[in-house]
């Protein structure tokens, strides 16, 4: 089976890890550096609160490793916190973690009140999703390497850039497993 490290240190971890393990795969969560001894085969970055997972990814000792990892072409699923974490750009905060994937992303840029919320829109090779937003953050700009995959009410909220795929909206929410099984095609 396919091992899927899976950060666990705050956020919607658990979700990922239902939907993974129907699938087939094996998670392991990834709370502390002694977790990351032995290497998965593919890495999840669940959403959650981005500052509190980056200050402890940074406190733990885990955020070398992992960064490494990514950097040597590890498949990664990513979905909003987790993408707030691969940015290379926040456009509206310095607090920038692992800096893999280049694009300019907005944190909460729905605004609070508005911040959650389902729309459809097109998921490129995948079809039409429904996607579910919680104070979610979207993509403001892309480098040209960077494929865009989905871009839903005019802003880009989906991008697959090497071994990275990084999304805005949560599809671990609901049964839609779709780019999970992307993601696992992806190892
Ligand atoms: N608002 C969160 C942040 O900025 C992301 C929201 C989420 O992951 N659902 O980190």
């Amino acid at each position: 089976a396919k091992r899927i490290g899976v950060l666990a240190v705050q956020g919607a971890f658990a979700e990922h890890e239902a939907m993974l393990g129907a699938l087939g795969a094996v998670c392991h969560e990834l709370r502390k550096a002694s977790d990351l001894e032995e290497k998965p085969d593919g890495l999840v970055l669940p959403g959650g609160e981005s500052t509190v997972q980056r200050k402890i990814l940074m406190e733990s000792g885990m955020f070398s490793p992992i960064r490494s990892w990514i950097g040597e072409g590890m498949p990664v699923l990513a979905t909003c916190a987790g993408l707030i974490l691969l940015a290379e750009h926040l456009s509206n905060d310095a607090r920038t973690c692992f800096e893999t994937l280049p694009v300019t992303v907005r944190r909460n840029a729905y605004g609070r009140q508005l911040g959650s919320f389902i729309a459809e829109a097109k998921v490129r090779h995948i079809g039409t999703m429904r996607q579910n937003f919680i104070r979610a953050p979207y993509i403001e700009q892309v480098s040209p390497e960077v494929e865009v995959l989905s871009e839903t009410e005019g802003h880009i909220t989906a991008v697959r850039y090497k071994n990275q795929l990084a999304l805005s909206f949560h599809p671990e929410v609901g049964h839609d497993t779709r780019l999970h099984e992307a993601f696992l095609r992806m190892i």
